[in-house]
């Protein structure tokens, strides 16, 4: 795949760069490992001091970075300013509490033999972070943020498709002040992805991308035995029950399918609805579906934009005349539409069965699966048969239902009466197919620290320390 920005709203080629040669490659690992050995020994303020100014020059350049988000993969200028200030907000998140978040952890010393025994959470080096295209910036600031404040270094490999951004994220943690190499971009094919991998500097990596990228990280990572965080694909479950307020359900879910265009991995793909209210949700659904504004997406008046690409567009159209093909009803949307760029209406099927490829795969476009179920043991059966367990969620006002959604959905993320979101105060990860390790909270910090056992005795005779094997 070329390292270029072609904007998905015409088809237009705008800029393309050469992949960084190894030598230049093993020049910024080497500037991120003598960067780390500099950052370990900064104080927390030092580092929340950068990291805020960081926050306040996102905030003072939001329009011209939502601009070029838009640009690169196709959001709607609102969502991308909405995104920088996001950002912003989390940057500053971690700057204030990752003192709480690092302090040493005291244990109970007499019970161990000590006189002293703690937990230390400290880095443990240069961290590749190999990120998506769909959240350019919040992706890369969400795992960014936190490992710079631990004291790790950042070795960005984003998207083929976004390197302005990814160009921008390296000038931004720069000009902030972070040391040279503290956070660098690798503009490379992910088919470098190995080789850096494999050097002995970087310690870890954390992907966002999808099932395939997840396996192949892993397999690398797992020679190496070296840590590695994945955040992959999703498709979660909105489950509706007859005591909910429909209205407001299908209000949330159309927003849920087709924010960002219905390029995220936690949009809900499968609705999920009990027949008492499948008509009544069924007709609000889709007639809210049908009257999104798909179009420009500097458009302030656009809801959808374009999909990222025509390769992401042709794979969603595929999906949906496949399930056609075996008996699916459309409700709306399903048609390609012809002329300059990679739109494709909202959508929603229903009369959907297992062998339809939109059952099983997940759908990453603003393309809905609407699925009828006669109670609630059958609404967590189809809500857990798939192999992937991002995020899900569940509307019902029943205080007993909302308890059992929360144990019985088999997911990183259960929101009840909302749509599944990330929060920098909340962890956010998958299970199954959808990953493993977390980010955001003190735990996604924390996944890139060396939780140190330290215990401290007194060292004097009779005192019995190690007095016992392992
Ligand atoms: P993708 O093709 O996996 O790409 C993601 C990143 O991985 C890109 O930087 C890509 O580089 C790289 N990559 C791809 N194949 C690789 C391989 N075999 N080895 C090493 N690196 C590889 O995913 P995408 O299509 O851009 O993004 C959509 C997917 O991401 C969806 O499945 C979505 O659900 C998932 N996602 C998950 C989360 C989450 O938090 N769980 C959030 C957002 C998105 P190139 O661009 O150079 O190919």
């Amino acid at each position: 795949m070329p390292i270029a920005t072609v904007n998905p709203a015409t088809g237009e080629m705008l800029k393309t760069y050469d992949p960084m040669s190894d030598a230049q490659v093993d020049a910024a690992i080497e500037r991120a490992d003598l960067a780390f050995r500099q950052l370990r020994g900064t104080s927390l303020t030092q580092r929340g001091d950068w990291l805020r100014a960081a926050a306040d020059r996102l905030d003072a350049d939001r329009d011209e970075i939502a601009r070029l988000m838009t640009t690169e993969m196709g959001k709607t200028y609102a969502a991308a300013k909405a995104e920088v200030t996001k950002c912003a907000a989390a940057a500053r998140f971690y700057a204030a509490h990752a003192a709480r978040m690092l302090a040493d952890e005291p244990a109970d010393a007499r019970a161990v033999g000590a006189t002293r025994a703690f937990v230390r959470y400290q880095p443990i080096g240069p961290v590749l972070a190999v990120m998506p295209w769909n959240f350019p910036l919040w992706q890369v600031m969400r795992f960014a943020a936190p490992a710079l404040m631990a004291g790790n270094t950042g070795l960005l490999k984003h998207a083929s498709t976004v390197p302005q951004t990814a160009l921008l994220l390296e000038d931004l943690f720069r000009r902030a002040g972070f040391p040279e190499g503290a956070f660098g971009t690798l503009l490379v094919g992910s088919d470098a992805v190995d080789r850096i991998l494999r050097d002995p500097r970087v310690r870890a990596a954390t992907l966002t991308g999808s099932e395939g990228a997840g396996r192949s990280i892993a397999q690398i990572a797992g020679r190496e035995l070296k840590k590695t965080v994945l955040e992959l694909g999703g498709s979660d479950p909105f489950v509706v029950m007859p005591s909910a307020d429909v209205a407001t359900a299908a209000e949330v879910a159309t927003t849920a399918r087709c924010q960002n265009n219905g390029q995220s991995c936690i949009a809900a793909k499968r609705f999920i609805v009990h027949t008492d209210v499948f008509d009544d949700f069924a007709r609000k659904f889709a007639g809210r579906m049908s009257a999104l504004r798909v179009g420009d997406p500097m458009d302030e008046a656009t809801d959808v934009g374009p999909l990222a690409s025509e390769r992401g567009r042709d794979e969603i159209h595929e999906q949906v005349r496949d399930a056609v093909e075996r008996g699916a009803t459309v409700l709306c949307g399903g048609e390609k539409p012809t002329g300059p760029g990679w739109y494709y209406p909202p959508t929603v099927v229903t009369d959907l069965t297992p062998e339809m490829r939109m059952w099983a795969e997940e759908v990453f476009g603003p393309v809905a699966g609407l699925y009828r179920v006669a109670s609630y043991d059958e609404a967590v059966e189809v809500a857990n048969g798939t192999a992937f367990g991002l995020g899900a969620n569940a509307w019902t006002t029943d205080p007993d239902e909302q308890e059992r959604f929360a144990t019985d959905l088999d997911a990183g993320n259960v929101f009840v009466n909302g749509m599944t979101t990330s929060f920098p105060e909340l962890p956010f990860g998958g299970v199954k197919n959808s990953g493993y390790g977390r980010e955001l909270s003190a735990l996604g910090m924390r996944e890139f620290c060396n939780t140190k056992t330290v215990w401290v005795g007194e060292g004097t005779a009779g005192a019995g320390a190690g007095a016992h094997a392992e």
